[in-house]
């Protein structure tokens, strides 16, 4: 399980996050839901590792992770710009992360092949990025952020580069994946539609706050308060 609380986030005048608590299950998929500028990346940062908050803490499985920096922290991430190493087979891709573990080559290989079979994508391992569709590299960026099993994914806005029908058949493989892995998930979006889909459980996000919480039907059925009803209502 993972506790955010009262997080807190100023980047010099800007109060980025403003005191944000958000308790997480173990295997549940919970997406952060705003506008632009609202928080939502610079929250997931905190949980990552990759920001350090103003003040407030972060905990996984009780542990109080707050200052431990990213690569002490077991967790598997893909962001918009998932960059595969054009110069690298997937099958090298999708190794990477092991390979800063130091594990050996026959180890990191094995594991690797695993990964890209969970995306389905067995067989691809000796193909170089350029030689696979838009779809298929956002799948082997899922495969590189799974290859070491951690208890945790993060996602930035990870289907926003690709096209409406990718897009939603890399939702149905995310969900599925989640399904599969029995794996937390945190998912960074704008897009209601996407949270509504594919979460357990929202947070809408305005101005580094939350404004409503809850399982998605909820939020959908019962808006309690006009921004989230406005928000959720421009959907189409
Ligand atoms: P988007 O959907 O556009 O990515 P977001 O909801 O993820 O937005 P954040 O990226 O978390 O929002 O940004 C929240 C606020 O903090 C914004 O006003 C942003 O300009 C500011 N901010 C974020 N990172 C920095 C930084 N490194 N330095 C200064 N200001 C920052």
């Amino acid at each position: 399980s993972i506790r955010i609380s009262r997080l807190e986030k100023r980047f010099g005048a800007v109060s980025a996050v403003d005191g944000v608590d958000i308790d997480i299950a173990a295997g549940e998929f919970i997406a952060l839901l705003g506008p632009s500028g609202s928080g939502k990346t610079t929250i997931l940062m905190s949980v990552a590792g990759f920001e350090f908050p103003t003040s407030g803490s972060i905990h996984v499985d009780s542990e109080d992770v707050t200052y431990v920096p990213s690569n002490r922290r077991n967790l598997g991430m893909v962001f918009q710009n998932y960059t595969l190493f054009p110069h690298m087979s997937i099958l090298d891709n999708v190794a990477f992360p092991l390979k800063m573990r130091g594990l050996r080559a026959a180890e990191r290989h094995a594991r690797a092949e695993a990964a890209l079979a969970t995306v389905r994508l067995a067989g691809y391992g000796h193909r170089r990025p350029n030689e696979l569709s838009g779809g298929q590299q956002q799948r082997v960026a899922l495969a590189r952020a799974i290859v070491y099993q951690p208890r945790v994914l993060l996602m930035d806005e990870p289907l926003s580069a690709l096209d409406k029908n990718l897009r939603e058949d890399m939702q149905l493989e995310i969900k599925r994946l989640h399904a599969e892995l029995g794996i937390t998930v945190i998912f960074v979006t704008h897009d209601q539609s996407e949270a509504l889909t594919m979460a357990d459980r929202i947070a809408v996000l305005k101005d580094g706050k939350i404004q409503q919480i809850g399982p998605a039907r909820q939020l959908y059925e019962r808006p309690t308060n006009l921004f989230t009803a406005g928000f959720i209502g421009e959907m189409n």
